[in-house]
């Protein structure tokens, strides 16, 4: 992408309904523009950023053996009243009435609508087990919609359900739902920890939550330090295989960390002093296990093997895909702007012109484009006639991880300047090396 052609409106100034870093940068990028509140249009950067995040959560449930399908955001009023809900869920629903004065409602979550697909058409235990999946946008009117999509009331986020025999088979859903996740956050560059929780209005027993530390987290967290060494790495796991998903699940689960919601004094009083932690957490996922209680409220119930009906055991699992942008922006930025990580970088790095106009500049700069367009990466080309400070400020701002530096006194040399845009280190090398520098790192992730 050319940026003479592209549509990034950036921000000089800070904008002041701004209260924290991500949503500053956002604004201030380009990203998103708020339409309402806690209701905004993606720009282009911004858009690229949230397809990325998504295609990682698609690749990792498709890896899980998760399939993907899609519901509709407005249902009808008559599935919640079944199971209750539609009164239990309180203001944050956005209801609606149609022209036939028939209650609607923007989804907030779908337990409801999957379980009526299941019962519509599973009838026999032979069929299970069965995960689906969505990435689709949710409403919840929320009380106080603050820090940009962070928390929001459109929001996107992925939902998935899992329909289970057992207790045995949906816990290892469970088990398997979080070694899956562990996996896709580390992707994206984040340390998200899971954490016991509350199941709130889902309702169930067992659950956890993932949160990525930060000063801005809205969840009070405590945990044993230890956690944090903790990484999953490029594991090579069977997701089918119960014991391997319950020995990383054991792994990652048994040291203290917990919300404040399921913090327990005395418990986290017999982690050593010196790894005790108090923080904050930003929630960017949770999974339940919450056993028959929809299939049975719902009757959703498959012949059993004795052919006696049995209502199927059920859990759900959520990313929220959209916060996922501030929430890797919090964990990587510095007073210049964000530092995307290599596997959500909107463009794999940037070219920068410092003489626009130049021939030799110019060519060597789209010698660069084509190269780097030809092993299936997307440079992001500044090709403004703008002084070299404008430009730096605002590959810096947008935080692309990695810049090439074309200029003419450079090319007299036969090099480009390679910059990263993390520890800000630069090399001077042929642009050859440079390429092939930048396609190595990403096809190392
Ligand atoms: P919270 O406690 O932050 O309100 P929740 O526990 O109600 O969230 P879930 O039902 O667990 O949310 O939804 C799954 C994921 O969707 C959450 O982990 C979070 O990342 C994301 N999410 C929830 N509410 C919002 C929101 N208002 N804006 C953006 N993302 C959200
Ligand atoms: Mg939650």
């Amino acid at each position: 992408m050319r940026l003479s052609r592209y549509f990034l409106p950036v921000l000089k100034e800070n904008p002041a309904e701004a209260q924290i870093v991500s949503h500053r940068l956002m604004l201030r990028a380009g990203m998103i523009k708020q339409s309402s509140a806690g209701i905004y249009s993606w720009l282009p950067l911004g858009f690229k950023v949230l397809r990325k995040i998504e295609n990682i959560v698609h690749e990792e449930q498709h890896r899980a053996g998760h399939m993907p399908m899609l519901m509709p955001t407005i249902q009808s009023a008559d599935l919640w009243r079944e199971s209750g809900r539609y009164d239990d869920y309180g203001e944050e629903m956005l209801r609606i009435k149609d022209r036939n004065d028939r209650d609607m409602l923007f989804t907030p979550t779908a337990e409801e609508m999957i379980t009526d697909i299941f019962r519509s058409h599973v009838g026999s235990y032979k069929d299970l087990p069965l995960t689906m999946y969505q990435i689709q946008w949710k409403f919840r009117d929320e009380r106080r919609p603050r820090f940009g999509v962070m928390r929001g009331r459109e929001f996107y986020m992925k939902d998935g359900y899992n329909f289970d025999l057992t207790k045995e088979d949906a816990l290892h859903a469970y088990n398997r739902h979080l070694v899956s996740y562990l996996r896709t956050y580390e992707r994206m560059g984040l340390q998200a920890i899971p954490m016991r929780a509350d199941s709130g209005p889902i309702g169930g027993d067992d659950t956890h939550e993932f949160l990525v530390l930060a000063e801005t987290g809205e969840s009070e967290v405590f945990y044993d330090s230890a956690v944090t060494d903790l990484t999953f790495g490029d594991r090579d796991i069977d997701y089918d295989n119960v014991e391997q998903c319950a020995a990383v699940m054991q792994e990652f689960t048994t040291k203290y960390a917990r919300t404040d919601e399921t913090h327990d004094e005395a418990l986290f009083n017999q982690v050593p002093e010196d790894r005790r932690m108090t923080a904050r957490g930003i929630e960017v996922g949770q999974i339940f296990y919450f056993g028959t209680k929809y299939s049975e409220v719902m009757k959703a119930t498959v012949q059993g093997p004795d052919g006696k009906p049995v209502p199927v055991h059920m859990g759900s699992h959520g990313i929220g895909v959209s916060r996922l942008l501030g929430a890797i922006i919090e964990a990587s930025h510095d007073d210049k702007g964000i530092i995307w990580p290599e596997g959500v970088t909107p463009y794999h790095c940037g070219i920068v012109n410092l003489k626009q106009g130049d021939e030799e500049a110019d060519a060597a700069c789209d010698a660069l484009y084509k190269s780097l367009t030809a092993l299936g990466l997307e440079p992001l080309y500044d090709d403004r006639k703008e002084r070299a400070g404008g430009k730096f400020a605002t590959m810096d701002l947008i935080g692309l991880p990695w810049r090439i530096t074309v200029g003419p006194r450079g090319l007299k040399n036969g090099v480009v300047e390679l910059t990263s845009r993390r520890t800000g280190e630069s090399e001077e090398i042929t642009p050859e090396l440079a390429v092939q520098k930048i396609s190595e790192i990403y096809a190392a992730l």
